[in-house]
């Protein structure tokens, strides 16, 4: 049966989010046959060329001066516009911030079935079943949703994105969005913790916890992700004491991290810290505990002493990479 596919694609810093892509490719995964169209609804500086060579069909791009910042009223509305001309089967968008506020939403008002935090989807016998983690990823369920709508999330790095063919032709389509009334508008954002590289999106992380001891104490996990172009998280302890920002903080109550790489630095390993790591595809342990629980879900561990072993990592993966 083909689908029509509608994945609300997001920019963050000026750049699609990759995981936007990624969304893409599920979609073109249970298509069979039907068109996938990618909407932005950001008010973005961006062509939508990117999202057809990634794999969309056609790209919607919503104007509207009320859309600049993201509140539920005004993305809600206007994504229900471009849903109900598009006919969507399916909508798709990553589990971001946003699209775990908005999608909910628009599943609510279409008394669709919702699936949140998917990390893979496929065909099987025509339904369209997707795989989530329950217990803060000690297990995984599969799910579908019985009929009509379907409307879920995508966790960030976990659908591989179709690579770039610049030579994919599609239609990039204009679109006014209508008039709302916002119960709620953005006054102003001021951006915290601004590295370079979007935690939830980025393929190797550098984590630290409380034995790093201060905010002096990360300075070696940031000359690590530098080398290694990575970003840098913390486990809530690190945030309580004031050594980093909570916009670092991973974990059940912080972000959701999927790496190739997570290197633990002085993170004993609580529960609530791997549910947002676990599934990171290689960790790596430094911990002076031999003992620590960390150990228990790293693929390579190294007891001793953080600041004598992360310097070294530096050191070495600087020689290696040049
Ligand atoms: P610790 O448990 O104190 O571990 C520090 C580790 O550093 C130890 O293993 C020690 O051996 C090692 N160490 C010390 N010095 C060195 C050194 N020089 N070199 C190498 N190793 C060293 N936690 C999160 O992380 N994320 C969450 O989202 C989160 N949500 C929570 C939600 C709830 C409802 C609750 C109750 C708790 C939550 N927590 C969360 C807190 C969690 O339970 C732990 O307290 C926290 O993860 C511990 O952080 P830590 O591993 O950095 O600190």
């Amino acid at each position: 049966m083909a689908r029509n596919i509608l994945v609300v694609a997001e920019v963050r810093n000026g750049q699609l989010r990759p995981v936007s892509f990624e969304c893409i490719a599920a979609g073109r995964a249970i298509a069979e046959g039907g068109s996938v169209t990618a909407v932005l609804l950001s008010q973005a500086d961006v062509d939508g060329s990117e999202l057809i060579a990634r794999g969309a069909d056609r790209v919607v791009l919503v104007k509207g001066e009320h859309l600049k910042e993201y509140t539920p009223d005004g993305w809600l509305s206007a994504l229900q516009q471009v849903y109900l001309a598009e006919k969507a089967d399916v909508v798709l968008m990553g589990h971001t911030g946003i699209g775990r506020d908005l999608l909910p939403r628009f599943a609510m008002r279409n008394a669709a079935g919702m699936i949140s935090d998917a990390i893979a989807v496929k065909l099987e016998g025509g339904q369209v079943v997707f795989t989530r983690p329950i217990y803060a990823g000690k297990a995984y369920v599969t799910q579908i949703v019985t009929e009509g709508l379907i409307v879920a999330t995508i966790r960030p790095n976990n659908v591989a994105a179709l690579e770039a063919d610049a030579g994919r032709s599609g239609d990039v389509v204009q679109s006014e969005a209508a008039p709302v009334d916002l119960r709620t508008v953005v006054k102003e954002v001021v951006r915290q913790a601004a590295t370079g590289v979007d935690l939830t999106a980025a393929k190797i992380v550098v984590a630290g916890g409380r034995g790093v001891k201060s905010a002096e104490g990360f300075k070696p996990l940031y000359e690590l992700a530098e080398v290694l172009g990575a970003a840098v998280g913390a486990s809530r302890a690190a945030a309580d004491a004031g050594f980093c920002d909570y916009a670092l903080q991973i974990g059940q109550t912080g972000k959701t991290v999927t790496p190739d790489l997570y290197i633990a630095c002085g993170i004993s390993g609580a529960i609530q810290h791997l549910a947002g790591m676990s599934a990171s595809k290689v960790i790596v342990a430094i911990n002076k505990d031999p003992e620590a629980p960390i150990f228990k879900v790293a693929d390579y561990g190294i007891v001793g002493d953080l600041f004598e072993v992360v310097p070294l990592l530096t050191r070495e993966f600087k020689a290696l990479l040049g």
